[in-house]
């Protein structure tokens, strides 16, 4: 494993973490697959990775929920006493506060969750425009200043989806931000806050944890033929994985890089790509580049699968619709997906089940009309296989 320093908490973190948002489960989010998790995160630890995230509504049976993903995590590193070894990044829930002493109600449950008297790397969740200003009138420096001074949190940050601009003022406002959580892979430079937040970063010695690395596995699964054409010609051979990752790795503003793995050999591959130098010259760059102007001509949507927006109070199956979707488009396959999507999916989990409540709207990290997004979807694979 290769350790990069994480900005000015001068933390030597593994270059990839473990993200906690998607381990295994035995059917619904909520029911974590307890035996292989461990398993995935003892290997991971065992084999160089300190730095394990997690948040609050993480494997939670509803949208706003209390997620099972600290609490599993909690069991798991008080019974194989693994706290003092690794980094806890955690996420204060900010869209379900209201009032100024529920930001200690939730640190106080989470820490409680999660069988510990501190939490290393504290960050408001998915902070967007209006959450940060509904934040600061309840005055959360001074929640911040004393999570510090109590030594509840050693290090305050936040996760973000917005654009570079929000980033900066936010990061501008308070001096002891340590760290920020940002969506980024070759695909999304100029998105959100990108290329341009990430140099800020850089700039101001923030630490940078990278989440989407793979944009949910869109970059890695159902190769388009064009894409691996362009793979193909490459100096040096890499599956697409070690292509999403070392492009990040080879960015001197990226400083750790999760990942939210649902198999052991999925921890395995990727720690073996993350203890490897491998350099990208710049013609791979120029790959990289074409590969992403590649996919720019294809994607349906935005989605990057994180799963914020489910469970669907309605029971619609937003991430499967949405990605075969997708996926018919990238692979010019519509019937393929089309089986995917009545095969799959039941009839109450379909696009056409959706009864526009807007209730999933604030939770889109990419900012997607999910009702409208879910019409497309609906007019293009129709209500019966047959007609494909
Ligand atoms: S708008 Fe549609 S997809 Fe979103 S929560 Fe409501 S029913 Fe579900
Ligand atoms: S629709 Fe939005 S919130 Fe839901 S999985 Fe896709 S990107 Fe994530």
């Amino acid at each position: 494993m290769l350790y990069n320093r994480l900005g000015k908490t001068n933390l030597e973190v593994s270059r990839l973490g473990f993200g906690t948002m998607r381990l295994p489960t035995k059917g619904s989010n909520d029911e974590i697959d307890e035996e292989e998790s461990s398993k995935m995160l003892t290997y991971g630890i065992e084999n160089g990775i300190n730095l394990i995230d997690t948040a609050y509504p993480y494997h939670s049976a509803t949208l706003e929920g209390r997620g099972n993903s600290e609490i599993f995590l909690g069991n798991f590193l008080n019974e194989n006493s693994y706290r003092d070894d690794i980094i806890l990044s955690t996420k204060s829930p900010i869209w379900a506060i209201d009032k100024k002493e529920e930001f200690d109600y939730y640190l106080d449950e989470q820490l409680k969750k999660l069988q510990t008297d501190y939490i290393d790397i504290y960050l408001l969740h998915s902070l967007t425009e209006p959450d940060w200003y509904k934040v600061k009138d309840l005055e959360v420096f001074d929640f911040l200043d004393d999570c510090l001074s109590s030594g509840k949190v050693k290090h305050v940050g936040f996760s973000s989806h917005m654009e570079v601009d929000y980033v900066i003022e936010v990061l501008d406002e308070y001096p002891k931000w340590e760290v920020v959580m940002t969506q980024m892979n070759y695909f999304d430079e100029y998105y959100q806050s990108g290329v341009m937040g990430l140099n800020y970063l850089k700039e101001v010695d923030v630490g940078s944890m990278v989440m989407e690395p793979l944009r949910g596995g869109s970059l890695v699964q159902n190769i388009p033929q064009a894409v691996q054409d362009l793979w193909n010609v490459a100096e040096v051979k890499r599956t697409p994985v070690e292509w999403a990752l070392q492009y990040l790795w080879n960015r001197d503003d990226v400083d750790c890089v999760l990942s939210g793995m649902t198999s052991l050999q999925q921890v395995k591959q990727n720690i073996e790509t993350a203890s490897k130098m491998d350099e990208i010259s710049d013609y791979d760059h120029e790959i990289i580049r074409e590969v992403a102007r590649e996919y720019r001509q294809t994607v349906g949507n935005k989605c990057t699968r994180c799963g914020y927006c489910m469970p669907c109070p309605h029971g619609v199956d937003i991430i499967n619709c949405l990605t075969e979707y997708n996926i018919a488009h990238m692979l010019n396959d519509p019937k393929a997906s089309a089986m995917q999507y009545f095969t799959l999916m039941d009839d109450d989990s379909r696009a056409d089940s959706c009864v526009q409540c807007m209730e999933c709207l604030p939770f889109c990290t990419q900012m997607l009309n999910i009702p409208e997004e879910l019409e497309k979807v609906h007019e293009y694979f129709g209500s019966e296989f047959d007609h494909f």
